[in-house]
């Protein structure tokens, strides 16, 4: 794999023909080769603090790759965020000493925590920004096939570095983008791709989203016959940014025109950065805001093809949490493509998407078996009577990549080249199928449960679901929704859920009420329906929250020091600064009469 990625005379197509090659060949043995990846991890760790304390002094080296495997999995205990975080906490006072890795960890990636409510700090070493490279370039290899791109064209990436800070002990912390962003790996993506991002350094690093966003949109616009694809890390940074151009797009269209930049960027290296691309083009001006006119009569739908007329694609994580953006984002898309992007976490990537062309509602994932060391704890749903809901996850024992069945739910655990050892991620994919040797993961939910009073269990995904079902009254009369969370109240008794919409566009009360009821009446959940009957948990609340809530959201977030780039709406609640903006901005407030 080295050898691809160092070999700086072939051309693209080569690049992509070996990488493909090389992950064709690691899926058709993966069973074999996790294990020796396995294998690599203990012995590059070999002896440090974490490790000595299950393996003892047990000489590894020359036990054979399966023996270990099975000695490592029945010693070392499943373990959680809040295992490594008193060894990685001495490392962030500066502790060089070997206690999760041999090579001294310099640099600490905050993951997004937007699910979970906290940032967790975890491990970055050279070794996180090489795998990235890699599942770049071979997810590139595999789009460029279903839809080849020109070489030396440009990408229009909505993407944001966050701020980057020192530990006590001296290291570097920011988000995993972040780092990215500011790695070589990075450059040499670009060099490697032959496809270059349209902002500079600057503008993705500027640390304010609004002003870098406004730059991308301005530059991808000023660049705008060479761009080839457009991209973000998440989907919500690009329903995000069209939201904003929705707003700004005069002012884009008079910067174009006179070469100028707004005076809402402040920041004198963006502004030096930016003024040295843009020079004055008026046709081109002109051209932008006589679509911008015919847009807007279509409300803004068919956005990209019509400003980006050689777009190939739109290139985004669009599943999970991503999925409540889709509808505007194909508003946005026409009939470009959507293309899912690839499954990984701040811990390790995992998969990547080798069939570009099928809808984001089907994607899979393909574990790439080199990255980190794979095993499953199967969960199978309890049925109760006829509900099929979620009602309690029970789990089996961990299998390893080699062991998985088709059809079967599992909880994901790593064991990483970064110092997390049999570590659960606290995912649920289900096995869609196989890659060769390799299985395909369709991502379901976090684990966690979202939504709970008493016997009632809701994750992200049945929320998901019951808001789908309940905003189509919504789209029927016209409305948007723009964004949602939730939060079980037990403050009074009996406890009861809250839905938070923000809505665009008029909606009569009585439609609202009638959303509100439905939402009510769609959770499936066992637990939540017997409980509702027995009104042990109160009628369901919708509160309506006034426009930019979920705005102010995001700055807070940005506030405590997260990033743009990994930004995910928390889909339920009970933070108390979020809370305080949710019910500050609450206009109107619906109670369900589902059960009455
Ligand atoms: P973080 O490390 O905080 O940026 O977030 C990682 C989490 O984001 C993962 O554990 C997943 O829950 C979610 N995630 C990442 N990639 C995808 C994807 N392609 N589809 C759905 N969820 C994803």
């Amino acid at each position: 794999m080295e050898t691809a990625v160092s070999n700086s005379n072939k051309s693209n197509g080569n690049y992509d023909h070996d990488i493909i090659d090389w992950f064709e060949s690691v899926s058709e043995n993966a069973g074999h080769v996790q294990t020796q990846t396995l294998r690599r991890i203990l012995e590059l760790n070999y002896g440090v603090e974490y490790l000595r304390k299950w393996l003892g002094d047990i000489n590894i080296h020359d036990m054979d790759a399966c023996a270990l495997e099975s000695l490592f999995t029945s010693v070392v205990p499943l373990a959680s965020h809040a295992d490594f975080e008193p060894y990685i906490q001495r490392i962030a006072d500066g502790d060089t000493g070997p206690s999760l890795t041999q090579q001294p960890i310099t640099t600490l990636s905050l993951s997004s925590g937007t699910t979970e409510g906290k940032q967790k700090f975890v491990p970055f070493t050279r070794h996180s920004a090489q795998t990235t490279l890699q599942i770049f370039r071979l997810a590139a290899a595999y789009r460029s096939r279903a839809y080849p791109i020109r070489e030396g064209g440009r990408i229009l990436e909505f993407i944001y570095s966050g701020k980057q800070f020192k530990t006590k002990g001296g290291l570097a912390v920011g988000t995993a983008t972040t780092h990215y962003f500011a790695s070589e790996e990075f450059k040499i993506k670009q060099t490697m791709t032959q496809s270059f991002t349209c902002s500079p350094e600057e503008v993705i690093s500027s640390g304010d989203y609004k002003q870098s966003s406004y730059c991308h949109l301005l530059l991808g616009l000023f660049l705008s016959e060479e761009v080839e694809f457009i991209t973000s890390t998440f989907a919500y940074s690009i329903v995000q940014a069209f939201r904003g151009f929705e707003e700004h797009w005069k002012d884009i269209c008079n910067d174009i025109k006179q070469g100028s930049l707004s005076p809402r960027i402040t920041s004198p290296k963006v502004r030096e950065a930016v003024l040295k691309i843009i020079t004055p083009n008026p046709c081109l001006a002109c051209k932008i805001q006589a679509s911008c006119e015919e847009l807007q009569n279509l409300n803004w739908s068919g956005l990209i093809p019509k400003l980006w007329p050689n777009a190939k694609y739109v290139y985004s994580i669009m599943t999970g949490s991503m999925q409540p953006y889709l509808t505007k984002l194909r508003h946005y898309a026409g009939e470009l493509p959507l293309v899912s992007a690839d499954y990984g976490s701040t811990e390790s990537w995992i998969g990547v998407n080798v069939d570009p062309s099928l809808p984001p509602e089907n994607v899979t994932f393909s574990v790439i078996p080199t990255f980190s060391y794979f095993e499953f704890i199967p969960l199978y749903r309890r049925k109760q009577d006829c509900i099929s809901a979620i009602d309690d996850l029970v789990e089996d024992e961990p299998v390893p990549l080699s062991q998985v069945k088709v059809g079967q739910e599992y909880e994901l655990v790593l064991t990483t080249f970064t110092g997390l050892y049999r570590y659960r991620l606290g995912d649920v994919v289900e096995v869609a199928g196989f890659h060769r040797g390799t299985p395909k993961l369709s991502f379901i939910c976090r684990r966690k449960l979202i939504l709970t009073v008493n016997i009632d269990k809701n994750t992200e995904k049945d929320l998901q679901l019951v808001v789908e079902r309940g905003s189509q009254l919504l789209s029927q009369a016209g409305a948007e929704l723009v964004d949602f969370t939730s939060h079980a109240n037990i403050a009074k008794q009996p406890g009861h859920y809250v839905i938070y919409w923000e809505i665009k566009g008029e909606v009569d009360e009585r439609i609202l009420g009638e959303c509100c009821r439905e939402m009510d009446a769609s959770f499936v959940d066992y637990g939540y329906v017997v409980s509702r009957r027995t009104s042990s948990i109160g009628p369901l609340e919708l509160c309506i929250v006034e426009r930019g809530t979920f705005k102010k959201i995001l700055d807070h977030f940005i506030g405590n020091g997260g990033a743009m780039s990994q930004f995910k709406t928390p889909r339920c609640t009970s933070n108390q600064g979020l809370l305080r903006i949710l019910n500050l901005c609450t206009i109107k407030r619906f109670q369900s009469t589902a059960y009455d």
